[in-house]
């Protein structure tokens, strides 16, 4: 074999496989660029050992929750930054309202393509619709927590992190609303709910089911959800430092109207009803809470079951008394909303069409 022909033999193969792999260096020189905002939970708890159930909320810093989840440098240019480290019981509006506004200050740069915001289950759903409501932009935003601390047996918040980091680069995600990215499901805002207190597949969506599936960074989407969020809402925080008090009033049988009083005198401005049935309280209950109404109280009627909307004037009459009927959101999603609304005068009307759009 003469030397030029021994060179034509390695060259062209090699050749052939510089092609074959530009396409992936140029996918790689253009990963998304995906921002994780950190704001405690187990997702960051640690345990002493890996099967005992005590444990702290968010002891892990956000670059120790990353270093924990091999690979996920393959899916997006990933950078962290620690909001807060709480468990999410002492979540507050004012962490809350930071969030939303870091949220926006960073989905106006063109060097970000999606947001995750780590976060504990136990208030999740109230936080992806507080998001789902006040932040500015169709970008992927998306919440992600576990249900076993990080130093468990079996802890799902690894994969959890990176499934939801492979929705957040993922631009199908766009134009969804905020999204919850949990044991392989995505669920979004206004639907989900945490139905197990200890079970790792938590989250569910009994009326509206899944907007799609994480596997392993492929994500399948099965739906956009139909309700107002994100771009298309009129709720503007930019210049909110705090929100009206709204309690919840969990209702049972043969309940004491004090409820309502008691909240009505220590200052809430609007009352979710947590109801049987169909957003139903009792006589006595009606009474308080119609008075509450004659003091510019805003009574919103919601149900403590866990699946199913409330009307309006089935078997309370919302138009002689002044209530407002949730419709599909449980009572902790229904506070979110007239806290939100009760930032701007309303009649009760336009505070009823807000239940029916978001
Ligand atoms: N209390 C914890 C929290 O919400 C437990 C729930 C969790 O993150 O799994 O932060």
């Amino acid at each position: 074999m003469t030397m030029k022909s021994f060179h034509k033999i390695w060259i062209a193969p090699l050749i052939v496989a510089i092609l074959m792999h530009a396409p992936a260096v140029r996918a790689q020189t253009k990963k998304p660029n995906v921002i994780i905002l950190a704001t405690g939970g187990t997702i960051a708890g640690a345990a002493a050992t890996g099967t005992q159930a005590g444990y702290q909320s968010g002891a892990v810093t956000i670059d120790a929750m990353i270093a924990a989840v091999p690979g996920v440098g393959d899916l997006a240019n990933i950078k962290g930054e620690q909001i807060a480290n709480v468990g999410s019981q002492d979540m507050s509006f004012d962490i809350l309202i930071k969030l939303a506004k870091r949220i926006n200050d960073l989905a106006k740069s063109a060097d970000v393509d999606g947001i995750v915001v780590t976060h504990g289950t136990d208030t999740m759903e109230e936080s992806a619709f507080f998001l789902n409501l006040t932040v500015k932009t169709d970008k992927p935003v998306v919440l992600v927590g576990s249900m076993r601390p990080s130093t468990a047996v079996s802890a799902d918040g690894p994969l959890n992190l990176y499934n939801a980091v492979g929705v957040a680069a993922d631009p199908k995600a766009k134009g969804r609303g905020v999204l919850v990215v949990m044991n392989d499901w995505i669920q979004d805002a206004h639907s989900l709910t945490k139905t197990s207190t200890t079970a790792v597949q938590t989250f569910m969506s009994p009326l509206r089911g899944l907007v799609g599936t994480a596997n392993y960074g492929k994500n399948d989407f099965f739906k956009t959800p139909g309700w107002k969020h994100t771009t298309q809402s009129e709720f503007d925080i930019t210049n909110v430092t705090q929100l009206p008090r709204v309690d919840v009033i969990f209702a049972s049988l043969d309940m004491s109207p004090d409820l309502i009083d008691c909240s009505v005198a220590n200052g809430a401005k609007g009352i979710v009803i947590a109801g049987v049935g169909n957003g139903n309280i009792n006589k006595a209950a009606v009474h308080a809470a119609a008075n509450a109404v004659k003091k510019g109280v805003v009574i919103v009627r919601s149900s403590r079951v866990p699946t199913g909307s409330v009307g309006r004037k089935v078997e309370i009459d919302d138009d002689k008394f002044g209530f407002i009927a949730s419709d599909e959101l449980n009572p902790q999603k229904a506070r979110i909303l007239l806290s939100l609304a009760l930032l701007t005068k309303r009649t009760p009307e336009e505070i009823q069409k807000l239940y029916y759009e978001y």
